[in-house]
């Protein structure tokens, strides 16, 4: 029964690797899921069949509440909920490694000495460290995502000071912890531990400024697989080891493309904004005159227009305009114009979220473009349609140094010939911070509901 189930488990290790694989392309992305389903289906039905206490009835409860509340949840939650969503679900993953250091510590089965002791020692430490920290920083995460509490960065006095306190008095305790046998003393400094990597958790992401958010989201899904791979060292799981540290590798590395794109330092957003000023929020006035213009100005000038770029953010999102801008789109290109789209790394409220709704609406890939790609095409570009997206076309982050977005390569739109910029008022983005593209001269609003507006646009196009 071990061998089959070690097959099982090596199985399922090798479909993870290529659903990773898969995912890193929109053309395999559907390929790469469904390897990741049947990996974890195979994961499932082996770890079931290696239970040795018999327990089968706890196990299937546990899988149908979770099944229950798991698939409520999906059909509830809107995609541009779903930020929101993946925090909550890297929390519970967090309290499953504190819950499970908890229950190895207390296990009075356990009998160890020696080494053996020191390494069970060792993964219930790491386990509860990081899973506590993982649980706290991503319920802030939420709270955050969800609006319930403030996007603005919590700039504590001497708040670096207080992380590296907290950090050495957890590897002090942990000195204490690992070589002890279990008495009352263990006990507290294991207990003393968790309250403070609990406390850490809140701190190091309260710290991170609103436009941060993307990378604390990849950090958090990269802490919530170390967290698992600690849980499998300590229920002796090889594939929890491997699935856990796939998911921390892999968040990791996104993480460092996402501050890669965002110009942010890794080690600085890792550390709670250490070495940054936090980039304090300001909703300052931007002198000049917005001008607005109407669905018949916008489609006259995509009617005179030959290149066309459209840029997509959030608001796209909210407003679920892709497929009235997939069906804008197609109108265009049956026209003989030139469209593509210019895609920001951080658009939307998930890693490659504006990529997904694209391609919902079937929008062909190969006119989805990555800014890289783009940036430099906009100076030759006779218009752009800036729709919903707000942070991520910000003119300050290239020409203000001190905005709090300074320094974020962003969509340079404002080089086109003409922008218009599709959303319901001036409110600014994410980051709360003022857009002063609004006021360009060669820039024009088209106020309302982004699909709204563009089916307007479009009726008016083929007129
Ligand atoms: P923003 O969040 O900066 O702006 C979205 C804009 O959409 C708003 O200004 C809003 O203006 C407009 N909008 C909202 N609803 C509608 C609607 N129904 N119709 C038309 N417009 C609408 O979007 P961006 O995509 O440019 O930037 C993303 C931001 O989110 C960045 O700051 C990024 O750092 C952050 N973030 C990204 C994550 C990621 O992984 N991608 C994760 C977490 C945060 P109005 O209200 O006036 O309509």
């Amino acid at each position: 029964m071990n061998g089959m189930i070690a097959m099982a488990y090596l199985f399922s290790a090798v479909m993870f690797i290529l659903s990773l694989g898969g995912l890193s392309s929109h053309e395999t992305a559907r390929r790469g899921n469904i390897y990741g389903m049947v990996g974890m289906a195979v994961a499932i039905i082996a770890t079931i069949a290696g239970i040795t206490s018999g327990a089968y009835w706890m196990v299937i409860i546990a899988m149908v509440v979770g099944a229950a509340i798991g698939l409520s949840l999906a059909k509830r939650v809107a995609m541009t909920q779903m930020p929101q969503m993946v925090a909550l679900l890297h929390s519970f993953v967090g309290l499953a490694a504190v819950l499970i250091g908890w229950g190895g510590f207390l296990d009075p089965r356990v009998n160890l000495h020696g080494s053996a002791h020191v390494v069970h020692s060792t993964e219930i430490y790491l386990g509860v460290f990081i899973g506590a920290i993982t649980l706290t920083g991503s319920l802030v995460a939420f709270c955050k995502l969800q609006g319930l509490v403030s996007g603005r960065p919590l700039m504590l006095p001497a708040r670096h000071w207080l992380n590296l306190i907290a950090i050495l008095a957890c590897i002090v305790l942990g000195v204490l912890f690992v070589p002890a046998q279990v008495n009352a003393a263990t006990t507290l400094n294991l207990l003393v531990m968790t309250a403070i990597a609990l406390l850490l958790g809140i701190h190091l992401v309260a710290a991170i400024g609103g436009a941060d958010m993307p990378v604390v989201i990849s950090m958090l899904n990269s802490y919530s697989g170390w967290a698992a791979a600690a849980t499998g060292f300590m229920l002796g799981n090889d594939l929890l080891i491997v699935v856990g540290a796939l998911v921390g590798s892999s968040g990791a590395i996104l993480s460092y493309i996402m501050c890669r794109g965002m110009n942010r330092s890794f080690i600085s957003v890792i550390l709670g904004g250490f070495g940054s000023d936090g980039g304090e929020v300001s909703d300052e006035e931007v002198d000049g005159e917005a001008i607005a213009i109407d669905q018949q100005e916008l489609a006259d000038d995509l009617k005179a227009a030959d290149s066309i770029i459209i840029v997509p953010g959030f608001g796209m999102a909210v407003a679920h305009a892709q497929q009235a801008v997939s069906d804008l789109t197609d109108r265009l290109r049956g026209m003989g114009k030139t469209v593509r789209f210019g895609i920001h790394p951080v658009a939307g409220r998930l890693p490659g979220h504006m990529n997904v709704l694209l391609a919902e609406a079937n929008v062909p890939y190969d006119i989805v473009l990555e800014m890289d790609e783009i940036n430099s095409d906009f100076p030759s570009t006779d218009l752009v349609l800036v729709i919903g997206a707000n942070d991520t076309v910000n003119p300050d982050a290239v020409e203000k140094p001190g905005s709090p977005i300074a320094g974020m390569p962003v969509l340079e739109v404002w080089k086109a010939r003409r922008v218009v910029v599709l959303k319901r008022s001036m409110a600014s983005g994410y980051a709360g911070v003022a857009n002063p593209l609004f006021y360009k001269e060669n820039a024009r609003m088209l106020f309302g509901d982004a699909k709204d507006s563009l089916q307007g646009v479009l009726g008016k196009v083929c007129d």
